[in-house]
């Protein structure tokens, strides 16, 4: 990990969007591996699991990286889904029809805007996401397709001669893939939080729940891929009821 830690000749800017969750943390060593000239976006937006952006601090303090959270809180009661407390997490396997409820009304057009503007303002070469082929079923917004089309209209809209460009790096790999490869990296994957239930414990002391869909198939990508996991959750067996694993 240390060499693609090592300060390098400048390639590339990047802004990464890190929630601080295990797909995106390991984007943001990703872009590491290409050039430390990279920034670093979160988003409050009243999330139940803000306890991940705390994990997304945490990291970026640790790598000495530019990060700014965003405050996008006043919307909170705006935007109906279970992650902005409207009703209960449901818990399962995320093909169930239940895990609908997790959709954020159109928050990934609503973030990449805002992260868009950072970059155009810091001449960035590039905009980073985290969507990965896992999460096609369930959110929209996470499809190739909608990013293809979100760039465009970024484009359009720019009056810079090179415009940042919109890039879903994971955007065809699934969640197992993204583990090896952040097992490749190095990632800290037990400081990272994926969790939609979130924490009331302090940083670093509180357990995944092991049954909403994220846990589930957090744990269910591990073992795919054959990567130890090192986070605790209060049930630790339940997705192997769920997914057969
Ligand atoms: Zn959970």
């Amino acid at each position: 990990m240390t060499d693609t830690l090592t300060p390098q000749v400048r390639k590339s800017r990047i802004v990464v969007i890190c929630s601080g969750g295990l797909d995106s943390v390991t984007l943001l060593y990703y872009a590491l591996s290409k050039t430390r000239d990279v920034h670093v976006a979160s988003f409050d937006y009243g999330q139940r699991h803000a306890i991940e952006l705390e994990h997304a601090a945490r990291l970026c303090a640790d790598l000495e990286l530019d990060h700014e959270i965003i405050d996008l809180t006043r919307l909170q009661p705006l935007l109906r889904s279970t992650l902005t407390f409207v009703g209960d997490v449901p818990e399962g396997h995320y093909a169930a029809d239940n895990m609908s409820q997790t959709v954020v009304p159109n928050r990934n057009a609503i973030m990449l805007a805002c992260a868009y503007g950072w970059a155009s303002s810091l001449e960035a070469d590039s905009l980073w996401v985290g969507a990965h082929a896992g999460d096609h079923p369930i959110y929209p917004d996470c499809r190739e397709e909608f990013f293809v089309a979100l760039n465009r209209a970024f484009e359009l809209g720019s009056n810079l001669k090179s415009p940042p460009k919109l890039s879903a790096p994971f955007v065809l790999m699934s969640k197992k893939q993204i583990v090896e490869l952040g097992a490749h990296f190095g990632v800290p994957f037990e400081r990272t939080w994926s969790c939609y239930k979130g924490s009331s414990q302090p940083l670093g002391q509180g357990k995944h729940c092991g049954r909403c869909g994220t846990c589930v198939e957090r744990a269910e990508s591990f073992s795919l891929a054959g990567v130890p996991d090192p986070t605790p959750y209060e049930d630790s067996n339940y997705w192997k009821a769920v997914t057969h694993g």
